[in-house]
């Protein structure tokens, strides 16, 4: 039994690790992964000697998958929680304090953002649930337009674009509804009355569980946990070029033959393996748009008296480079404990690829006066660490999730071929992970 996972981020690497755990030690499983490195977008490197993330640094715990996996590899002792302070959000030269009560920065009610927007929207949401609403059940459309309508443009820019600036370093408008907030769709769905309504019902129930959660060392142990386990022949450094079918199952270049083949590739490398076996799927996933972002880790003297938020979030249309700042050694009580605070300053949404070729100089100048302006310090850092994430997040456009259905089933009559990734099901890495399973799952069943 020979299989071959393509792409070594969280996607690829959980899937060889459950592949390993169903087919047992005599498969031979071999990792594909054209950077030098595995991780894909979770890289954890040293500042002033400790590890520090540069892509993901966190997950949403309430999820069980990252959780499970920790428990599973033995690394449990790692899991940490941040502080639980708020993030601010710079609008108008103020911080403000995060909306409460929202549904990715949608209010329930005008009080959740009274402050940070204007008297004559506020008086628009808390009217929003006497005009008509039309909804198409089972339809689609951007985040923006909808919340736009209801609830106007402030909300939109001041309240969401942050939070889906986050997410997917995307903007209300490049996201649908159902794909990003499929309770809301749900809600919307069952024919509620008003956005105000569905909200509300869309909603969790307050809860004392940590949203988030997190590993004290960085992603990296996880990362050699999962790869150890998996027990792998990797190909790093090695890129996958072609897919094609022979008699009994794939040929995957430069690898050769293998019995079956996980794709754990970000969306346009998939369209182009897929090309030769799946057309239409290749059309699906190539139509898949990705937004690229940069973030930059500044390691800055441990007294510098950063606000008491965990992070510093920017509205759209304020005339800033920067669109976040984590407050690093406030959110997160195993990094206060350093000898320096640490910050991360994120850059790139979508449709605005332009911090991307700015070159390290001019990242890390952009990031030290942003901080500055948010916080009134004079900032200046020991140490600054650029990371670039070229087409890093794929944009969940209206009709996502309608795209992924019909692309699982134009693949659904390829026995031995299977995909995970982060356009599937999710973008946050507990998502990721389920797809890996679920791909690992899905090809067990097929080889017995
Ligand atoms: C800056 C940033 C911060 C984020 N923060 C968070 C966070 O805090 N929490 C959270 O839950 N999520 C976060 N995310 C999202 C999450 O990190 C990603 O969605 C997830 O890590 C993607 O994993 P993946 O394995 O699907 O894809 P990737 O990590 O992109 O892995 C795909 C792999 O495929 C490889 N590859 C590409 N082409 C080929 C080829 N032809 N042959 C072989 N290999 C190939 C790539 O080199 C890569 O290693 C963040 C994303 C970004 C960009």
């Amino acid at each position: 039994m020979r299989v071959a996972v393509v792409g070594g981020g969280i996607s690829g690497l959980v899937a060889a690790y459950r592949l390993r755990r169903a087919l047992g030690e005599t498969a031979e499983l071999i990792l594909v992964e054209r950077r030098d490195r595995v991780g894909g977008i979770l890289r954890t490197v040293e500042i002033e000697g400790e590890p520090v993330d540069l892509g993901a640094e966190a997950f949403v715990g309430r999820r069980p998958e990252i959780p499970e996996l920790m428990r599973e590899l033995g690394i449990e002792e790692q899991l940490v929680h941040p502080a639980g302070k708020r993030p601010l959000v710079w609008s108008e030269g103020f911080g403000h304090r995060l909306p409460e009560r929202t549904l990715m920065g949608i209010p329930a009610a005008a009080e959740s953002v009274a402050g940070l927007v204007d008297a004559a929207t506020l008086a628009m949401i808390e009217a929003e649930p006497n005009r008509p609403l039309t909804w198409v059940a089972g339809g689609d459309m951007s985040v923006g337009e909808l919340v736009r309508d209801r609830f106007g443009e402030k909300v939109v820019r001041r309240s969401v674009d942050p939070l889906l600036g986050g997410v997917y370093a995307g903007l209300a408008d490049s996201i649908g509804v159902r794909a990003a907030l499929p309770t809301l769709a749900a809600a919307l769905d069952r024919g509620a009355a008003s956005l105000t309504r569905a909200v509300s019902e869309a909603l969790p129930p307050p809860s004392t569980t940590p949203v988030f959660g997190g590993l004290r060392d960085g992603y990296g142990v996880l990362l050699d946990a999962l790869r150890a386990a998996a027990d792998v022949k990797s190909e790093i450094g090695t890129a996958a070029t072609r897919l094609a079918r022979t008699a009994t199952g794939w040929r995957l270049d430069p690898v050769g033959e293998v019995d079956a083949v996980i794709l754990a590739t970000p969306a346009p490398v998939t369209a182009e393996l897929l090309r030769a076996v799946a057309p239409e799927a290749a059309d699906l996933a190539a139509g898949i748009d990705l937004a690229s972002s940069a973030v930059v880790a500044l390691a800055l003297p441990a007294d510098t008296a950063l606000p008491d938020n965990s992070g510093i979030l920017v509205a759209t249309g304020e005339p800033l480079r920067a669109k976040a700042f984590t407050l690093s050694s406030r959110k997160w009580p195993h990094l206060a404990a350093r000898d320096v605070a640490l910050v991360r300053a994120s850059f790139g949404r979508f449709g605005d690829p332009a911090p991307l070729s700015w070159s390290d100089d001019e990242l890390i100048a952009a990031a030290v006066e942003d901080l500055s302006t948010v916080t009134g310090l004079d900032i200046r850092p020991l140490h600054a660490v650029v990371q670039r994430w070229p087409g890093g997040l794929p944009q969940y456009a209206p009709g996502h999730t309608a795209r992924i259905a019909d692309l699982r089933s134009a693949t659904a009559d390829l026995p031995g071929l299977a995909l995970a990734g982060s356009y599937l099901d999710g973008v946050g890495v507990p998502a990721c992970a389920a797809t890996g399973t679920k791909a690992a799952a899905a090809l067990t069943a097929q080889l017995g």
